[in-house]
């Protein structure tokens, strides 16, 4: 007997029937014996539906009331599979964020957890076996008491947050694929799942793009010690033994990965936007001037290269932002435009960044000059590099990812055998 969180995304709630499915997995766990605490999202697409509204009302508007929208989507499908269950005798109970309750940073409508206290959920394990329906992706500012919203894809956040609060053995996330993959596998057919991922890889993989985790949901896996399984919901529930090992993907530490390739995934994002400063003194304190006004206004960059100039006055600088932040940046980087003292600046949003992540390149050198010339065999342009410890990326025009991708996929030898 032990104790099991179950998250359910969207795709896995999508309509009625499934969640009746969702209601016979959890059965399943329970008849076995296990406590379980169920995390679920919202329908697909009623998320997207929501931030719609929200926008179309008004294009600039008051986040904490995005933020009152946009959780009701989580509301209604943890009541829906709390009656489910309830339909088929077991007892069950949904839990708002906060009714918990699932305490979050102001940051709204991308909160941060700080604390959840699971001892009325504990406690109701142990005097009524009751499951708990908890809503995913939302949680409640104490201070204000407003309600708040983790960002997109933020249920994964609250499972493995409520994994770690309850003291769970493992946190099941149930999701449309079997488990993590080399690639994704909706775009690259030749992608394999892989069994075990470590935590460092999948914090770069969910990073870099691969969306099946919320990067924060990674971090806490990390921090938590909470080992993260990744598994599908289409999968007739009364075909799973709960005692076996059913198809699916770990996310580990480090030492429990016996064989480890030196790449193991690749991912790749096409929210990103090229900025160039063009001829800007090459001088201490420039970078400085353009770098500073973006974090004061929050907007993270990812990559920067700067020309090493050839009077030694003159030179350019290039960076990528997220695409959701581009249009921000770019009035940030024109109102600054008297302190930089540039001549024009070029951009570019029809580019993509592609990454490659292992923990094997920490021991293997010239990983990524495979890449460079693989990808100009194909005639891909490189326009920006970065490498850290078990990863490098690559920007490249978006009409290539998919090319890319592939190409990189073969060369690291992470195709399925046929
Ligand atoms: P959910 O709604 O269950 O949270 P998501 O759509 O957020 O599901 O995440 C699952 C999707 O992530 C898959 O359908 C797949 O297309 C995508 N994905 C991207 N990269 C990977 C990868 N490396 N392995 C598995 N899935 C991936
Ligand atoms: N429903 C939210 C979203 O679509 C949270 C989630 O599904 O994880 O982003
Ligand atoms: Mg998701």
């Amino acid at each position: 007997m032990g104790r099991l969180v179950m998250k359910f995304g969207g795709t896995s709630v999508a309509n009625i029937e499934r969640i009746q499915n969702v209601a016979r997995h959890v059965k399943r766990e329970v008849d076995a014996g296990h406590d379980v605490a169920v995390v679920v999202s919202a329908m697909s697409g009623k998320t997207n539906e929501l931030v719609g509204w929200a926008q179309q009302t008004s294009a600039l508007h008051d986040a904490r009331e995005y933020d009152a929208i946009v959780a009701s989507g989580e509301q209604v499908t943890s009541g829906l599979l709390a009656i489910a269950l309830q339909a088929l005798g077991i007892q069950a109970r949904s839990w708002q964020g906060w009714q918990i309750p699932i305490e979050t940073s102001d940051a709204h409508a991308s909160a941060r957890i700080t604390g959840i206290d699971g001892s009325e959920l504990i406690k109701r394990f142990k005097e009524n076996k009751e499951v708990a329906v908890i809503a995913g992706f939302q949680g409640i500012h104490q201070d204000t008491g407003r309600i708040t919203t983790l960002g997109r894809g933020g249920s994964d956040t609250s499972a493995v947050a409520i994994a770690a609060a309850i003291h769970a053995d493992r946190c099941d996330i149930y999701t449309d694929v079997d488990g993590v993959y080399t690639t994704d596998p909706r775009v690259v057919p030749k992608a394999r799942r892989l069994d075990k991922v470590a935590f460092e890889e999948m914090l770069e993989m969910a990073s870099q793009g691969a969306k099946v985790l919320q990067v924060r949901s990674v971090e806490l896996g990390l921090v938590h010690n909470v080992p993260v399984f990744v598994r599908s919901s289409f999968d007739k529930p009364e075909d799973i033994d709960p005692h076996g090992t059913p198809p699916g993907t770990l996310i580990c530490s480090e030492e429990e990965i016996v064989e480890s390739q030196v790449v193991t995934g690749i991912a790749f994002s096409k929210d990103e936007a090229q900025i160039s400063v063009r001829h800007i003194q090459d001088k201490p304190g420039v970078a400085a001037s353009i770098f500073g006004p973006l974090a004061d206004a929050n907007i993270n960059v990812d990559m920067i290269v700067q020309n090493v100039s050839e009077d030694g006055r003159f030179t350019d600088l290039t960076f990528t932002v997220p695409a959701v932040d581009f249009t921000r940046a770019q009035d940030v980087i024109a109102k600054a435009k008297d302190k930089i003292g540039y001549e024009r600046v070029d951009t570019a949003t029809d580019v993509a960044k592609i990454s490659a992540i292992g923990v094997g390149m920490r021991s293997h050198a010239g990983v990524a000059a495979r890449a460079f010339a693989a990808l100009s065999e194909r005639n891909i342009n490189i326009r920006a590099i970065t490498t850290s410890e078990i990863k490098f990326s690559l920007l490249i025009d978006a009409a290539y990812t998919e090319l890319a991708v592939r190409t990189l996929h073969t060369l690291y030898g992470l195709d399925a055998k046929t």
